[in-house]
């Protein structure tokens, strides 16, 4: 496709020079030349339902589930297949109906071309006011799609080194001491870092079964379950003498106040989760959250995510990249911003039991970006 542009291009010079106009922006004349131009197909978008059932049920501070539905979707153009998914777990608001009722009011074969992804993505994000992980699912699979055709990965696009990707953490739910035991002894020596759900009644139990099998480095998930700031900064110095390296989402999302209050004060960073979601929340939180945990299905995509990773850093905050309980589709689209980030929880395939994408992988517990054109996946199911 590359090669045929690029004989295009040489081609359409040499006839313009023939013709004695002097060529100054070939991209431009190539756009011109409809009748000729490689891929002059449509866009097509395609979706079905799908059910990611987990290894082990999975417990955080408002709810307990055994599978997350997922929509997969498709846009093709010209023989070539981009991947997308959007994963709902409970608290995103969005369903499998929600999500396909938003994507059947997609006209994409509106846009001449795949490249053309602000303008698609201005458009997708116009429809609706709401729908992030609908939005998001279209975002996926533009950049696959578009990452094929360019023939690269989006790391390299990106111009971001995959030997920097980080270790991504692995997540304990909340359970009995002795469940939590076990399934620490299963992980102990594949993770570098453990990221713990914390948030109801036995936090301490939670830290200190986990300290009897591993003194990795641990992220305290509180998920909006924690209530009284006195008991929130107390915990934090508690945490932290116990290795804890940083807390998400301590308050209610809602909570700025005793947000802002907390990370004034705290030994350990305080990132916003469920508080945050789009490039506009950004701003609105430096002074009150340390930093944002950054995932696809909130923000509409990749696009947005690296628009909200620039910016948190011009404002000096810290970034960290997340996921949902998703597929191998949406954790590898993301883990190709993870060498920009602070932390990656990016654990999502390992918690999955019927996965129909092979992307990311894990060595020693760090993450393997896969060296393939576009987000990288192979469809296996
Ligand atoms: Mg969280």
């Amino acid at each position: 496709m590359i090669q045929s542009r690029r004989n295009f291009l040489k081609t359409a010079a040499i006839a313009t020079i023939g013709t004695g106009l002097a060529v100054s922006n070939p991209v431009k004349l190539f756009s011109q030349n409809k009748k000729t131009s490689p891929g002059s197909g449509k866009m097509k978008l395609s979706f079905k339902p799908f059910d990611l059932q987990l290894r082990h049920v999975f417990t955080v501070a408002a709810n307990s589930r055994t599978f997350t539905p997922l929509v997969l979707v498709e846009i093709e153009y010209d023989g070539v297949i981009g991947y997308g998914e959007a994963s709902m777990p409970p608290y995103i608001g969005e369903t499998q109906e929600s999500v396909m009722a938003f994507l059947k009011k997609v006209d994409i074969g509106q846009f001449s071309s795949p490249f053309l992804l602000d303008d698609i993505l201005t458009y997708i994000d116009n429809i609706t006011a709401n729908n992030s992980a609908a939005k998001a699912s279209i975002d996926i699979a533009l950049h696959d799609l578009v990452g094929k055709l360019m023939g690269q990965p989006w790391y390299k696009i990106w111009g971001y080194n995959p030997a920097k990707a980080p270790s991504t953490t692995y997540t304990i739910g909340i359970d009995t001491a002795d469940v939590v035991r076990k399934k620490t002894e299963e992980v102990n020596g594949l993770y570098n870092i453990l990221k713990v759900k914390l948030g109801r009644d036995n936090d301490k139990e939670m830290i200190e079964t986990i300290r009897k099998v591993t003194d990795v480095p641990i992220l305290a998930d509180a998920n909006q379950g924690w209530k009284d700031k006195h008991l929130a900064l107390e915990m934090a110095y508690w945490l932290k003498e116990r290795g804890v390296v940083m807390i998400e989402q301590p308050f209610t999302k809602t909570d700025m106040e005793n947000t802002a209050w907390l990370t004034e004060r705290s030994p350990l960073p305080i990132y916003a989760d469920e508080a945050f979601q789009r490039l506009n929340d950004v701003s609105k939180f430096k002074g009150v959250f340390t930093g944002v945990n950054i995932k696809l299905q909130k923000c509409t995509g990749m696009r947005e995510a690296r628009k909200i990773l620039d910016t948190a850093r011009a404002l000096n905050m810290g970034v960290m990249i997340g996921c949902m309980v998703e597929s191998g589709c949406a954790v590898t689209a993301a883990a190709h911003l993870s060498p920009m980030m602070d932390f990656a929880d990016l654990d999502g395939p390992l918690l999955s039991a019927n996965d129909p994408f092979k992307g990311i992988t894990y060595e020693k517990g760090m993450i393997v970006i896969p060296d393939k054109p576009g987000i990288g996946v192979e469809k296996i199911k």
